[in-house]
């Protein structure tokens, strides 16, 4: 099993780091298991199908902050991230499982708030609510919602199926999110300043709905199919652009050549980001929770893509040699790190 002694830190395994160390000590005694820790959701063999399952938590204080986040928001996040892992996969949600660990701070109706948003985004997207946890908690709100869905066995989708020459692909837009958790931060610190403040959070609408009420592209799943291309990786952006490549250029060992000026952003958000000081670019590589799926595309299926689908190739893979590299819009090849990537 685990081997240390002494006291390690864990800041020096990061989240990443974490989970790989946990996961070389797992064995799995099913045959049944098809793909353990490591990809957007677990693989299951049910027969005739794939069973896919998927958990995340949420922790007030790191993943939301109340004083600009609605509950009824919160749940619907909730459940359309959850969902999104499933997706991810080429699957279709099914089941969640919802645990709450709350304190006396809350109220009947603050519950209320957080499970109408939860049931809405279950009413959106189809899935049943069966069950769940309830627990207290000294202080703050914790939410895990565990997702399942399913994947007819012929369509399942890995992070591990990139080959060198194949199309990358995201779709909608991205940075938006990280740039409307910006405006909300700062409005929260004015109004912690000037409690008579009123926030101003005119034109902001897009970027600050694209924080607080994401989507799962169940869309583009469900075209893919329509159209009959396969993926062949693909996972949801959750933790920002430059890192899920890094995600899958590991799993797939490939490596990618992505171009700045191809990354898409929607224009009011880019123009937010120029207001705040921050480089679009950094916006898009590094900032996450926009919940779009990046995909690679096997370049036979490039006419199809084209002329049935609105998404942006941003890039190609390359041999794993190679490594992950940006093409500014200056055309200067830069290394892209996990991180993404800094102008300076
Ligand atoms: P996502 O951003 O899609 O939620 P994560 O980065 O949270 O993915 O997780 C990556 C992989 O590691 C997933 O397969 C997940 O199930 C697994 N994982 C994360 N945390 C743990 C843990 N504490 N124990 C076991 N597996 C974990
Ligand atoms: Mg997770």
């Amino acid at each position: 099993m685990f081997e240390n002694s002494g006291r390690t830190e864990i800041s020096h395994l990061g989240e990443f780091g974490l989970i790989d160390h946990i996961s070389k000590s797992i064995k799995t005694h099913q045959t049944s298991t098809i793909k353990g820790v490591g990809d957007d959701a677990a693989v299951i063999d049910a027969g005739d199908k794939f069973v896919l399952i998927s958990t995340d938590m949420m922790v007030e204080g790191t993943h939301f902050d109340l004083t600009y986040t609605p509950l009824m928001h919160l749940g619907y996040k909730a459940i359309v991230t959850n969902i999104s892992d499933i997706v991810a996969m080429n699957g279709k949600a099914t089941h969640v499982l919802t645990s709450i660990s709350i304190s006396n701070r809350f109220s009947l109706e603050a519950v209320e708030e957080l499970y109408k948003g939860m049931l809405a985004a279950c009413n959106a997207y189809g899935v049943d609510l069966v069950g769940g946890d309830t627990t207290s908690s000294q202080k703050g709100l914790i939410i895990s919602v565990t997702c399942y869905g399913e994947v007819a066995k012929e369509k399942v989708c890995y992070r591990s199926g990139c080959k060198p020459g194949d199309l990358v692909l995201v779709s909608g837009d991205l940075g938006a999110a990280y740039l409307g958790l910006h405006i909300l931060e700062r409005e929260k610190r004015i109004f912690l300043e000037r409690p008579d403040f009123k926030p101003d959070l005119e034109g902001n609408d897009y970027i600050i709905q694209r924080q607080l009420k994401p989507e799962a592209r169940i869309d583009i799943v469900k075209l893919l199919n329509d159209i009959g291309v396969q993926p062949t990786s693909m996972m949801d952006i959750s933790d920002g652009l430059s890192s899920e490549l890094h995600h899958i250029a590991k799993q797939s060992q490939v490596g990618f050549t992505i171009y700045e000026d191809k990354l898409p952003i929607d224009p009011i958000a880019y123009q937010r980001a120029i207001d705040l000081g921050i480089d679009p670019s950094t916006a898009m590589l590094n900032g996450g929770e926009d919940y779009e799926l990046l995909f690679t595309v096997s370049m036979n299926d490039y006419e199809k893509i084209k002329k049935e689908m609105e998404v942006t190739i941003i890039g190609h893979a390359v041999d794993a040699g190679e490594g992950l590299h940006l093409i500014s819009k200056a055309n200067n090849k830069h290394k892209l790190s996990a991180q993404g990537w800094n102008h300076l």
